[in-house]
């Protein structure tokens, strides 16, 4: 199959930051009157796996270019693109990649980040995601920089079938090691993320189910999605969440449980004998556009409003432009103001965008999952 290398530099307008543009309160909704709540970093573009449905080594091969250190924002510029957000109602943020733990000295920008605080006052909470590797040797040092909690993705517990899925060899075992280090460090509740693809580990659900049953972890089904250009999607091997539930069922059976907020992306099911829970995002059968408070900050700062933009804002460029902080504030806010994404909803109707921009859509490892 042909896969193409899709360009990272599509830029979308920054809008006229004079004057100002949100609420007195700071606050900022989107014209799906979506508030700005979770922002998702991704600090580098670089990763030591190369998962097939994310990073395949046909493209992310050695002559791959990625991006140069210059390039990236600086730990003092995502500081003060932070701080902004927070101003503007974020509460969350998530550092995300690439793999976020091969950032040099990632402990010193989540100590900055671990002192923003909410308008109110508030801590935010603070993650991060990666794929364990590193996790058993940096955990406690996250812990102590101020990191609330991780999420690690591990998508079999079949040793071979996890290499190849993760095309770098790296053994089951170096990733649950990394998930015991972070359950030591306290880095809780943590959430291990599972990408189901059809026909290739769905055979892995009930395993990782009865593995993580009464761990402490809660165990997240992912539905494989088109995310990117170099994945090769198909839609047969995206298997429905619904179905995983059922085959979870099966064998342990399981009630609904409440959603703890309304922007949760998750579906939450537990285990009638008092087990746990686990999770289920179907970023594909069920859009949960109509909730999505997610802005993403790419490795060389641009601003996504959705992860399935074809385009990005160039805050990189606004800074390192001479911009003020109110201008910056004032630039986010009418980006945010602006916003109408809703790809998944949208996703084989009528209005969805063109085919042409399937191509030319922002990889995962770049705008950050
Ligand atoms: N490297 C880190 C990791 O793997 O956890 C963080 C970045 S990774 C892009 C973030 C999440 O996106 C991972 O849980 C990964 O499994 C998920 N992901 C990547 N490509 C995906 C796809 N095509 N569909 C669904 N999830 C995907
Ligand atoms: Fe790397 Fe994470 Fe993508 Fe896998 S999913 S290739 S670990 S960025
Ligand atoms: Fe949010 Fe875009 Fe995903 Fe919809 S498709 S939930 S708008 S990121």
């Amino acid at each position: 199959m042909s896969r193409r290398i899709i360009p990272l530099a599509d830029v979308s307008a920054i809008p006229d930051f004079s004057g100002a543009a949100a609420s007195p309160s700071g606050l900022v909704t989107d014209t799906l009157a979506r508030p700005l709540r979770d922002l998702r970093i991704s600090v580098t573009d670089r990763c030591n796996f190369r998962c097939v449905y994310c990073m395949p080594r046909e493209v992310f091969d050695k002559d791959y270019q990625f991006l140069p250190h210059a390039a990236l924002l600086s730990f003092e510029e995502i500081e003060r693109l932070a701080r902004v957000f927070v101003a503007h109602g974020v509460e969350k943020i998530r550092l995300t990649g690439g793999e976020p733990l091969l950032r040099k000295n990632i402990e010193y920008l989540i100590e900055r980040l671990a002192l923003l605080r909410t308008p109110d006052g508030r801590p935010l909470d603070l993650t991060l995601t990666t794929n364990g590797s590193l996790l058993a040797r940096k955990a406690r040092s996250l812990r102590d920089a101020g990191l609330s909690r991780v999420t690690v993705s591990l998508d079999a517990l079949d040793d071979s079938l996890f290499r190849r899925m993760n095309d770098a060899d790296f053994a089951v075992a170096d990733v649950l090691n990394g998930i015991e280090a972070a359950q030591d460090a306290g880095l809780t509740p943590i959430k291990v993320n599972m990408v189901v693809k059809r026909g290739t580990n769905d055979q892995e659900i009930v395993p990782m189910a009865r593995h993580f049953k009464g761990s402490g972890a809660i165990l997240r089904f992912i539905e494989y999605m088109d995310v990117g250009a170099s994945n090769g999607w198909n839609m047969s091997e995206v298997l429905p969440s619904a179905q995983v539930v059922e085959r979870i069922d099966t064998h342990f059976p399981l009630e609904p449980r409440e959603a703890h907020t309304a922007a949760e992306t998750a579906q939450r099911w537990g285990y009638r004998d008092g087990g746990g829970e686990i999770g289920v995002i179907s970023s594909v059968t069920r859009a949960f556009c109509d909730s999505c408070t997610r802005a993403r900050l790419s490795t060389e700062g641009k601003l996504y409003l959705c992860l399935f933009a074809v385009a990005g804002h160039d805050l990189r460029g606004l800074i390192r432009g001479g911009a003020t902080d109110e201008e910056v504030a004032t630039a986010i806010a009418r980006i945010w103001q602006a916003r109408g994404d809703r790809y998944s909803q949208l996703r084989g109707s009528a209005s969805a965008p063109s085919r042409d921009d399937d191509a030319r859509r922002v990889e995962m490892s770049y705008i950050g999952g």
